[in-house]
């Protein structure tokens, strides 16, 4: 359970501030900061955390083509796509489909395969605009890797509100804070929120000392445990003490991620994340027999 209340609990120290790495793009519909995995901030260190990709503020022109990412396969963990700006639209291989709008998440548990595309939904890609987006990779633990794709679409008003006493809110997409939940349902223990605090306000956040914990400043610029944390820089915590302290120097948006590292060996190629070589070898062969479906 994690906590907004103040306490005498230790503090948690951090380990460092990332400033957003170059730029890369994602097919030609995402220009992202790939902040995670990253050198000493790997897939190990950062479980069940894996990849952290950042699409800071960006305004996409008018386009006749569709931006995105063509077909891809995805295997053993989940995608969790927020959208702060702009809207993404995505379909795969088993006839899903959606689109991700302003302010909400789409939690999507590839499991055991799934083949999509990810793009700019059709009328924002038309007439462009701003556009902010993170897509966060969370590693399933290994007697669920293999469990039926699902989709978790999850709109802003069905997030848990945990209102802070200066107007600012906590919006909890998953795990919880002071009994107030949030809708997605996850295979270990993750707490993921959108915390907004108003120009000025203070809250103090609690987790486990073991949960590997870090906080991407999407707006605005704050104090986290007394270090400043510009805009677009992500803050990674040690594995010690308990409480985070925030206070916001202007009105915040700060995505705080905080999950039980799952202990267990990693296996990475591409897109498919497992735990043995042997089953990456299995993955790479049931993308190349179709198995994962097809799409165009
Ligand atoms: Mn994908």
């Amino acid at each position: 359970m994690a906590t907004a209340t103040k306490g005498t609990k230790s503090i948690k120290g951090i380990e460092r501030i990332v400033a957003p790495p170059p730029v890369h793009w994602v097919g030609d519909g995402f220009r992202v900061h790939g902040f995670l995995p990253r050198g000493p901030l790997n897939a190990e260190r950062m479980s069940p955390f894996f990849l952290l990709d950042y699409n800071s503020k960006h305004i996409f022109p008018p386009s006749t083509n569709l931006l995105g990412v063509g077909p891809h396969p995805h295997r053993g963990f989940e995608t969790v796509t927020i959208a702060y700006h702009g809207k993404v639209a995505h379909h795969d291989s088993m006839g899903g489909g959606g689109v991700i709008g302003e302010g909400d998440v789409q939690w999507m548990t590839a499991g055991g395969g799934i083949l999509h595309k990810e793009y700019h939904e059709e009328k924002f890609n038309h007439e462009g605009g701003l556009f902010q987006m993170v897509q966060l990779w969370v590693n399933l633990p290994a007697k669920y890797k293999m469990t039926d794709p699902r989709y978790q679409a999850i709109t802003n008003a069905e997030m848990g509100r945990f209102e802070l006493p200066e107007g600012g809110v906590i919006e909890v997409i998953a795990g919880d804070i002071d009994g107030i939940g949030g809708p997605a349902s996850t295979f270990s223990p993750v707490h993921l929120y959108n915390v907004k605090p108003k120009k000025g306000e203070e809250t103090t956040l609690r987790f486990p000392a073991s949960y590997t914990t870090s906080i991407l400043a999407i707006d605005g610029s704050s104090s986290i445990n007394g270090l400043q944390l510009p805009a677009d820089h992500l803050a990674v915590f040690e594995d010690d003490g308990e409480e985070i302290e925030i206070r916001a120097d202007e009105d915040s948006v700060l995505l705080v991620m905080s999950g039980e590292p799952l202990n267990e060996p990693i296996a990475q190629y591409g897109p498919f994340l497992m735990n043995t070589n042997a089953e990456i070898a299995q993955a790479i062969d049931d993308y190349q027999q179709g198995k994962f479906g097809y799409l165009e």
